[in-house]
Formats: C-alpha cells, structure tokens, sequence
C-alpha cells in the first residue's frame, strides 16, 4: 500500500537522529523549542495545547492544500532537531531566563533570530530528503516535473540561509552583534508565535535564455534576507524584525516602520497577511484559532497553496485571519 509506505518514511525522515547545528558541533540533536516553552507557548496554550501548521501528507496533498491545521501538545509544538543538550542550553539561557530577558537588547534579539533560523535550515534539509525519497520510490508518472527546481531552490535556500547561520554564530561567539540592524515594537496582545527567516524577491528572470543548469549557477547567494520574531509576552506581543547590514530588506524595513506607527486595526492585518502569503510555521492559541470563521480559514489554505513558491513583495490578499467578526 503506497500510502502507507509513503506515512513511514515521512515519519522516519522526521524522526531520524540529527547533528547539533551549532557551528562545529558533533553531538545528537535534542527537540528544542522555538520559541521558550515555559514562558511564551505556556502562556497563551489552552489546557496545554496550541494550534500549528503540518504539512499535509501524499494523500492529503491530493485534496489539494498543502498543509493542515494541527492541534499539538507543548512537548512537541513549535519544536525541531536543532541543537545537542549543551548548545540548547547554553546558547539559549539569556532568553530562557524570564527574568532577565529584555526584547530590545540586540544580544537576545539575536538569539531569537538564530533559533528560528536554524529552524528553518533543518525544515528545508528535510524537505530536500523528502523530495530525494519521493523521487526514488514514486512511478516517474507521478514524479512532478517542478521536483528538480524545487529541490534546487531547497538547496539555494540551505546556502543562503548557511550564510546567516555563521555570521550569527560569529557574533554569538564575539559578543558583538555590529552586523545586524533589528527593531522591537510593542503591540498590542495577539496569541500568536512567528520566528522565521524571510526572503522576500522577485523571481529570477532568464532573459538570456540560458540554459537551466547555467543559470542556476549564475545566481547569487547569498541574498536579502531577514528574520522575523512575534513573541507574545504578558499585556502585549513583541515584534522582532531585522537584517545583517550587507544584505538588507527593503519590505522588512517598510513593514517595521508600518507597524510602529499603524493603529491595531492595520497591525492586525499586517500580521495576518504575514501568515497568510509568508510563513509555513507559527503557532497560535486554539482561542485566537477558534475566533477565525471556517470560510476564511479555507481562502487562506486555498490562497497558501496558490502563492507557494511565490517570494514576490506584491503578493497581496483581502483574507484578514484576525478581524473581529
Ligand atoms: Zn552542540
């Protein structure tokens, strides 16, 4: 049964053991949470739980969405391979420690950062494995022609992202954090989690007609990107956005100065519009999830899956996930 065949190895790809990420290391990789599970997910979860995006298996995938709505317990939500159990804590402890934890000091917005961009490392690592398997066990029939550019475009992606990985882990090293530009703005109180790198770019014309293996070398990595944070915390929720100076972000540096002046009412939908048409991974409470009419819900899966491989700054979309209604 090919389904079942296809359930074990994603599972497997999943469970598999993994290396600590932290530059160098050699250890077994243990769950880490994104975001800290004792202050921020405990915080806004509903009898320990939280809502996040899983993406849809080969069966699902036929429906036609690509991902599905979960309800995951604390241990598990918002959590990847990332870092053996020295580097986990180590690493993390200024902004583990609720205490002392302070949003605007360029130190933990860094770590916050890091975290969730390693995250995203290892969710492509992962994608690149799933997509090896589907190749080597599908029929050709069924084996997408788009598989080999969205594989490449996995690997662009992984070398980019590498980039940023080491200029952190430098500045982590140093203590210095010179390279990066972030801002924090307080908002007002919404239950959701994001920590995520973006890019965001139009795509890479061809006007030479090279052919494909040729131009693929000819891009340039690595490229504008930035890191995104929303952490909610006590009365309010956070917003973390920044950049390494060499490479910035003109959307994240418009959408920063959006959301210190807009009223909540724009806020919102900047932030929906930010789930909807950008980011595969965030959580939110089951009570923010429940307030969002089931017809709304399914333009945003529908608007997803369409604008997928889309990085383009003018995606735009009336959804608003959060409006009162
Ligand atoms: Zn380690």
């Amino acid at each position: 049964m090919i389904q079942t065949k296809l359930n074990e190895a994603w599972d497997k790809i999943n469970e598999t053991t993994r290396i600590c990420m932290f530059g160098g290391c050699k250890e077994h990789a243990i769950k880490s949470h994104v975001l800290q599970k004792n202050g921020i997910l405990r915080e806004i979860s509903e009898d320990n739980h939280l809502i996040t995006l899983s993406p849809s298996n080969a069966y699902q995938l036929e429906e036609g969405f690509a991902f599905q709505f979960k309800k995951m317990g604390i241990n598990n939500v918002y959590t990847f391979l990332g870092f053996c159990n020295k580097h986990d804590t180590e690493i993390f402890k200024p902004i583990e420690d609720k205490d002392n934890l302070d949003l605007y000091n360029p130190y933990h917005q860094a770590l916050f950062s890091y975290r969730g961009l390693c995250q995203e490392i290892r969710r492509k690592e992962i994608s690149i494995e799933w997509i090896d398997f589907l190749k080597n066990t599908l029929p050709v029939q069924l084996n997408n022609r788009a598989t080999n550019p969205l594989r490449d475009g996995y690997i662009e992606g992984v070398k980019n992202l590498s980039f940023f990985k080491q200029e952190f882990e430098k500045s982590i090293i140093l203590q210095c954090f010179d390279n990066f530009s972030f801002s924090t703005i307080e908002l007002p109180k919404i239950e959701l989690c994001i920590s995520v790198p973006l890019n965001i770019r139009e795509p890479d014309l061809n006007p030479n007609n090279l052919p494909y293996e040729i131009w693929k070398q000819q891009r340039i990595v690595p490229f504008a990107t930035s890191f995104v944070n929303l952490i909610p915390m006590k009365k309010s929720t956070y917003f973390i956005g920044g950049f390494h100076h060499e490479f910035p972000c003109q959307w994240t540096l418009k959408l920063i100065n959006k959301l210190k002046r807009a009223k909540s009412k724009i806020v919102i939908k900047e932030l929906s519009d930010l789930v909807v048409l950008r980011l595969e991974f965030w959580a939110m409470s089951p009570r923010l999830f429940r307030s969002i009419p089931e017809n709304i819900l399914r333009k945003y899966k529908q608007t997803f899956t369409d604008n997928i491989f889309s990085h383009s700054e003018k995606l735009e979309t009336k959804i608003n996930l959060f409006e009162k209604h």
